[in-house]
This record gives C-alpha cells, sequence and structure tokens, in this order.
C-alpha cells in the first residue's frame, strides 16, 4: 500500500469545474473521488498552510508563516518542530518532495533540486517544474513507498502573473496531462488498497479581491494579477477520517498508517 498526497500549490475550484471537459483526468478524478472545498480559516500564506498541514499544528504553536522573515531566509533548521516525514521515518519508508513550507522548496529522503528556488517565474520554468516533478514522482511511487508527498507550485507563479487570462487554463490542461499519467497510467488508482489526497493550500481571485496580498504590488518585476483565496481543493480516495482543515490532513494519515 502506498499512501500519496499530491499537493497542487494554488490549485482552485473556480477554475477546474467550469473547464472539465477541458480536463479530463480531473473530470475522471472527480468521478472517482470524494471532493470538497477545503476553507483555510488562517491567513492563505503558502508556507503556514504547508506547515499546518504536514505538522498538525497552527500557526500560534508553529509560528511560521514567510518565506523570509526580517530579511533572513527562513530554512529548515530555523523551525523548531516536527513534520510527519520526520515522525514517520523510523517506522516507515517515507518521501517528500518540492513541500513549499520554505524555499528552496523541501524535499526528505528524496534527492530534488527545485526549479528557479522552488519559486519558477517563467513559461520555461513552469515547464520545466511540471515535467520534473512528474517524472521524480512517477520514479518514486515505482518503489511503492509506504508514504509519498508530492507538491507542484507552478500554478501558485502561473495565476499571480496571468489569473484572468486563458494562459491559466493552458496551466491547468498541462497539469492535469501529468494527473493522467501519474495517476491512471502509472497503475496507481487500479491497487485497491492504495490512498490518495489531491490537496492545495488555497485558492485563487483577482489581485483587488484578496483579503490579503502575498506578493507586494510596488517592487514586482511583473504586474500582478491574481492572489490567494480561502477556498483550496480536496480530492480524496480510500481515506477514512474527516478533513475540515490542513491539520486534518496530518491527524488522517497519522490515524491510518501508524
Ligand atoms: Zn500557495
Amino acid at each position: 500500500m502506498t499512501y500519496l498526497i499530491l499537493g497542487i500549490d494554488a490549485a482552485t475550484w473556480d477554475v477546474v469545474k467550469p473547464n472539465l471537459e477541458e480536463l479530463p483526468y480531473f473530470n475522471k478524478l472527480i468521478d472517482i473521488c470524494e471532493i470538497k472545498n477545503l476553507e483555510i480559516s488562517e491567513a492563505p500564506l503558502s508556507p503556514l498552510i504547508w506547515t499546518g498541514m504536514f505538522s498538525g499544528t497552527y500557526y500560534e504553536e508553529h509560528n511560521h508563516k514567510e518565506f523570509v522573515e526580517d530579511n533572513e531566509i527562513v530554512s529548515r533548521d530555523d523551525l523548531d518542530f516536527s513534520f510527519i516525514w520526520d515522525e514517520l521515518d523510523e517506522k516507515m519508508d517515507v518521501r517528500a518532495l518540492n513541500v513549499p513550507f520554505i524555499v528552496p522548496t523541501y524535499s526528505y529522503n528524496v534527492d530534488y533540486e527545485p526549479v528557479g528556488f522552488g519559486l519558477p517565474t517563467d513559461e520555461e520554468e513552469w515547464k520545466e517544474e511540471l515535467e520534473k516533478i512528474s517524472d521524480k514522482t512517477k520514479e518514486i511511487l515505482k518503489e511503492e513507498p509506504d508514504l509519498v508527498i508530492s507538491v507542484f507550485t507552478l500554478l501558485d507563479r502561473v495565476q499571480h502573473f496571468h489569473w484572468g487570462e486563458d494562459k491559466v487554463l493552458e496551466w491547468y490542461k498541462k497539469l492535469d496531462k501529468k494527473l493522467g499519467e501519474l495517476l491512471f497510467d502509472s497503475g496507481f488508482l487500479e491497487k485497491k488498497e492504495n490512498k490518495l489526497i489531491i490537496v492545495s493550500d488555497h485558492g485563487f481571485c483577482g489581485f483587488d479581491e484578496a483579503e490579503v496580498q502575498t506578493l507586494p504590488k510596488e517592487g514586482s518585476e511583473r504586474e500582478l494579477k491574481g492572489d490567494h483565496s480561502r477556498e483550496a481543493i480536496l480530492l480524496t480516495k480510500n481515506i477514512n477520517g474527516e478533513i475540515e482543515n490542513p491539520q486534518d490532513i496530518y491527524k488522517v494519515i497519522k490515524k491510518e498508517i501508524n
């Protein structure tokens, strides 16, 4: 049995649901998974939410919300708490790939060099990340570890710069194709005992509609068109336990896999 958590930073139902005809694998996943709007009650900041999801704690406890604090890049060593991979590693084969709670993004028991420091910014880097994460995840899944956490970050950047443009759907379609390769063509979903969670850390909306501006409008290298909303996506297959907030993902994994 492999327990796979596929993170898609910033994926939103607002793009997926109206475009299912052009997103055949999302469409299939919606058929076979339980789906949900995951309402984010904490500030929808990527480092804060991914940290909560994989440490099981809230901001008051983990105190980590930004990639950069006081002009210093926060590193893993600055964070004085454990993540699920630290806790399960002794008992089982655990891998984490490209988790964006820090930059460069974090990997555990996986040899991986993040694209663009984990913040890919242009078409070339988005394509490279898409290919590299898919290939690496496929390679890892072949070894059938107990727990695999793998995160795509590109949609966050695509949407910051192109929200409202056709380009956004274009990148969802490219990602959709990779979901097909990873989950269907690989045979992963054919194994009935395998468990799957697909989740985002927040959704997206127009820059001026956003409650929090996560990137400064002034001084950005390009015009910002979108920012984070509180509506994240959640799809689960073969998972027992209720997921109401990101911290529940930690709890559900621990309960099911221990
Ligand atoms: Zn994010």
